[in-house]
């Protein structure tokens, strides 16, 4: 039996894939292909030159081990580095052998139909000077890395931020594109790295911008006809932050103008740093060669902070505000606010606030209010766990009776308020809320809904039931 490139590969994977987490595995294992193998060599391809950077420093000992084992003692591991061109087509590969010297990627060439003649800078951000331009980077100190925290949730956002902090476009993170749901750090992060170049590089004309600003402007300038003008001020920028680009989407105009400049800045290594609700490939009605070029550098994803980090950016949260808190009540915010760390902020400041004007001492209680309260105003979806337990602790029964075969009349009753209910709160399909309720088709939540819709208007009792749960799920 002879082995093959995918098979050796394969094994490794097995045992690579049970000694990390498996948001590394996906993230760092998945995308890369066996290619060949010959003697002990097998050699893998690599979607990038960063790719390769980071299995070499973060993983090499793993890989070792897993090739070793496949191999023996004379494995080696040669990657194969696909490098995308700017039009497209792919280029040869390029090899790489660990550790030997690094050759250079090949330069990219990109026509940029603008020339660059000395241009009359018109722009909001721009302080009138005689001759010295300055430019205003709108930079938030506040948002800086020290109060970044890191987390596994972050790590790869956060380190890959600080690379291009120390070498703005000097890295293949260029541009860096960094999303994520709302509230998890896009925003911070693109902040912090911005005045981490302003720290270590000050003569760098930094700028970072919202896509939505950068919109208005862009339409203001056509309307002023200085489009050129625009489009120059950006060109001159050394590092330029756009925040929440999937706002360019459907936006023609917009993104064209954004792509000259964005073509221009990379051909003259200047950094691009953006920032983006979506990954690029659920991005929509943004043009193909943009987003082509989006994926050029490296995105990294922020993803909802696990527990320890909440902790941990609760507790820096309070000690930066001179607060204290006693350790059951930050256990209780972190364990209740789980997807979004500017509720979490929030919800401290409420709390804060409450004790203050109130002079109460901050409680367990007054804690869960203000949860309550506030992940209320925001958007916590009633979760139909949550609805199934409201509805049989308010009948006294246990949740599995509730789920149960049985035709008891009351127990059929509370199970189908719990179905309505779910219909009502929660955005799930009808054979979701049946699965999750007792294994049922959809056919029984329409058939629920229905009569819980038909017993409210003829029954007394039953009228009193819905309004008491109604009531205790949106308290
Ligand atoms: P987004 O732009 O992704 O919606 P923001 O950058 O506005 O999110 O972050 C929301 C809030 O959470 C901000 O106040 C920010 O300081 C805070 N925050 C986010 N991530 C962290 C982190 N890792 N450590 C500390 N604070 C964080
Ligand atoms: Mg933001």
């Amino acid at each position: 039996m002879s082995k093959t490139a995918e098979s050796v590969w394969n094994n490794c994977l097995a045992f690579i894939e049970d000694n990390i987490t498996s948001q590394a595995y996906k993230t760092w294992f998945e995308p890369i292909k066996a290619v060949k193998l010959t003697d002990n060599a097998l050699s893998i391809q690599v979607p990038s030159k960063f790719f390769y950077e980071w299995l070499e420093e973060h993983y090499v000992k793993i890989l070792k081990v897993a090739l070793t084992k496949e191999l023996g003692t004379n494995a080696k591991l040669v990657y194969i580095i696909r490098m995308e061109n700017t039009y497209g087509n792919k280029q040869p590969f390029t090899e790489k052998i660990p550790s030997s010297n690094r050759s250079n990627m090949q330069s990219q060439e990109v026509d940029v139909p603008l020339k660059n003649k000395s241009p009359e800078l018109k722009n909001p951000f721009v302080i009138p000077g005689i001759r010295n331009v300055k430019i205003e980077s709108q930079l938030n100190p506040n948002y800086n890395f020290e109060n970044f925290l890191e987390g596994e949730s972050n790590r790869l956002a956060r380190s890959a931020g600080l690379a291009v902090a120390n070498k703005p476009g000097g890295t293949s993170f260029n541009p860096l594109l960094i999303f994520g749901g709302v509230g998890l750090g896009k925003t911070h992060l693109g902040h912090a790295i911005g005045v981490d170049i302003k720290d270590k590089y000050p003569e760098k004309t930094v700028l970072y911008i919202s896509a939505e600003k950068f919109t208005q402007q862009y339409i203001e300038s056509v309307k002023k006809n200085n489009r050129n003008d625009f489009i120059h001020f950006y060109q001159i920028i050394d590092v330029l932050i756009v925040d929440d680009i999937q706002l360019l989407s459907g936006k023609a105009g917009t993104q064209d103008v954004f792509f000259h400049i964005f073509n221009h800045l990379h051909q003259n290594g200047k950094q691009v740093i953006l920032t983006s609700d979506k990954a690029p490939v659920d991005m929509i009605d943004i043009e193909q060669r943009l987003l082509s070029r989006f994926k050029w550098g490296l995105s990294a994803e922020l993803n909802h902070p696990d527990y320890d980090t909440r902790v941990a950016i609760i507790k820096n949260k309070l000690y930066r505000d001179g607060v204290e808190m006693p350790d059951e009540i930050v256990e209780f915010l972190a364990n209740n606010i789980k997807t979004n760390i500017r509720e979490l902020e929030g919800a401290i400041i409420s709390l804060i606030a409450h004790s203050s004007f109130n002079r109460k001492e901050i409680t367990i209680d007054l804690a869960r209010k203000i949860v309550d309260n506030y992940v209320k105003h925001t958007k916590r979806e009633v979760s139909i766990d949550y609805i199934q337990k409201v509805v049989s602790d308010y009948f006294q029964m246990d949740v599995d009776t509730l789920q149960s075969k049985t035709r008891k009349r009351h127990i059929v009753q509370a199970r189908q308020l719990a179905m309505f209910f779910a219909k009502k709160f929660t955005k799930a399909s009808l054979a979701s809320i049946g699965s999750q309720i007792g294994q049922r088709d959809h056919a029984t939540v329409l058939h629920a809904c229905k009569t819980v819709d038909n017993l409210s208007t003829t029954d007394k009792q039953f009228r009193k039931y819905v309004e008491d749960l109604n009531k205790k799920l949106t308290l």
